[in-house]
């Protein structure tokens, strides 16, 4: 299957011409041995590069690099400072602020790299804007803008609805807060820039090379269709598609986020005073994000959950190529930006999303299984911290001890969601319950009791609400 189908970014990306790397066709051993080609895979892979350059490090990719969330996602290069009461509550305050601030130094990372390596990834640091689209939304980031005053870190300012609506474009929006570090890339050149940059470090890159068992015990062992990998260590950063082994089926739930993009219209985009990078999320609990172009196009997505859900433990290809809300998703866009009128999209679709209850990745080694280690989680925020995760990863597979193998976010992963069927059913149940609860939001209304009892149920998001059982 084309990958360039899978969003309007990889089309942008990847040359009709270009070729993929060799799939695996024989039995090789290396020190690491990473499963998944996305910013995950790819950081580690760099980073591990970076401290030992001689280091012999193998990178499978079941697609080609890049075709997964992390060539299909908004692009939106954020900080984990909007996640800090999350933070706070797994790592504790200092330790919390210590990494919230090294998600946001990841972010200007990202930068740089772009520069020094010569990657066109669009980046632009434009900022973030974190908007009300509702009056229940307004001031839902205050507990959050709060704990981080606390510890004396601001990184948001506050904006009145008249600079929202001028600097956004829209007078749905009725208050913000704004990050000014928040930056933009064009998602896909981002990822296809990182595996340029693994090869030219030597990265032994297997494109189409899919795992099919892993022994995980001893030294491990990776097989695919037409070889095995023994490898001293073996990093699963598959985000969704992990689910294939148990430990990560009950730490997270697979949810879709969907995507449409508008044609080219710059002028447009002027008059309405969007005029820049600027990235923008509401308040609502099944989030709508949306963001410009380099060419003045708007994309606009809607967070979680449009009813394809994968039961049991595959993702597989369930979640690829266009989404089936493309219409809802579109509809969402004109009431956002009433001035567009009837605006329709050029091109849409989906991805999967690694929901973790917190909505923060786990790090660390599989349970009895030293040698096998995960990064997962990263639940719809993962462009900037993957770079993270990347260093966080690194340091495990070199069994080095610092602040990053000892961060935090390394923990077992939880035993957070159910087992099939109670998973799906219930995982239905919950979420036409958060759909009910923002429609009830737009309103006016205040949501039914059971209602607000399965919304209960939600992982944590952007916006803490009342009564959310982290
Ligand atoms: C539509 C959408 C919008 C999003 N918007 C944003 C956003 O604006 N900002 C943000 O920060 N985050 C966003 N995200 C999340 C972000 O994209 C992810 O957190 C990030 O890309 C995760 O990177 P990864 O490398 O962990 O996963 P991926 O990029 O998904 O990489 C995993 C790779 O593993 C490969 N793989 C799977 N199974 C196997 C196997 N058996 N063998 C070999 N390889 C395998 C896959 O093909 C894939 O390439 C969004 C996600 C989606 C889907």
């Amino acid at each position: 299957m084309d990958p360039r189908r899978n969003s309007h970014w990889l089309k942008e990306a990847i040359a009709p011409d270009e070729e993929d790397c060799p799939s695996l066709g024989g039995d090789i051993s290396a020190d690491v041995c990473i499963v998944g080609g996305g910013y995950t895979g790819l950081w580690t892979a760099i980073n591990l590069k970076q401290q030992e350059p001689t280091l012999d490090v193998v990178l499978i990719e079941k697609d080609v690099c890049g075709a997964g969330a992390s060539g299909r996602n908004g692009g939106f290069a954020l900080s984990w400072w909007a996640k800090f009461l999350s933070l706070e509550k797994i790592c504790g305050g200092e330790e919390a602020v210590r990494l919230a601030a090294a998600s946001a130094a990841s972010v200007e990372a990202i930068g740089e790299f772009c520069a020094k390596e010569d990657i066109d990834a669009h980046y632009r640091r434009d900022g973030w804007l974190w908007a009300a689209t509702n009056d229940q939304q307004v001031d839902a980031w205050d507990s959050t803008f709060d704990a981080a005053a606390r510890y004396q870190q601001y990184p948001f300012e506050r904006w009145e609805a008249a600079q929202v609506g001028a600097r956004s474009g829209s007078t749905r929006h009725q208050a913000g807060i704004f990050e000014p570090g928040g930056a933009s890339v064009q998602p896909a050149a981002l990822a296809r820039g990182l595996r340029q940059a693994a090869l030219a470090r030597g990265v032994r890159i297997f494109e189409n090379t899919p795992l099919t068992k892993l022994q995980g015990t001893g030294k491990p062992e990776v097989t695919t269709p037409n070889g095995r990998i023994k490898a001293a260590k073996v990093v699963l950063a598959m985000n969704a598609w992990g689910i294939r082994f148990a430990p990560i089926h009950r730490a997270i739930i697979v949810v879709s986020s969907d995507i449409v993009i508008t044609e080219a219209m710059p002028e447009r985009l002027e008059e309405m005073g969007w005029r820049d990078g600027m990235t923008i999320s509401d308040g609502r609990m099944l989030v709508h994000y949306y963001r410009t172009t380099r060419d003045g196009r708007i994309a606009f997505g809607k967070g979680g959950m449009n009813g394809r859900w994968p039961y049991g433990n595959q993702v597989g290809t369930k979640l690829d190529g266009p989404t089936q809300i493309a219409d809802s998703v579109t509809s969402w866009l004109q009431w956002t930006y009433p001035e567009l009128g009837q605006v329709r999209p050029a091109d849409s679709w989906m991805g999967p999303i690694d929901r973790s209850k917190a909505g923060l990745p786990y790090f660390g080694a599989l349970d009895g299984q030293p040698n096998v280690l995960y990064g997962v989680g990263y639940s719809g925020n993962g462009v900037g911290p993957c770079h993270l995760g990347g260093k966080i990863l690194a340091s495990l597979a070199l069994d080095k001890k610092d602040e990053w193998s000892e961060c935090g976010l390394v923990r077992p992963l939880g035993r957070d969601f159910p087992p099939e069927p109670i998973r799906y059913f219930g995982g239905k149940l919950v979420r036409g319950a958060i759909a009910r609860t923002d429609a009830a939001a737009d309103a006016g209304r205040t949501p039914d009791p059971l209602t607000r009892y399965l919304a209960g149920f939600a992982p944590a998001g952007l916006s803490p609400f009342k009564g959310q059982k982290t």
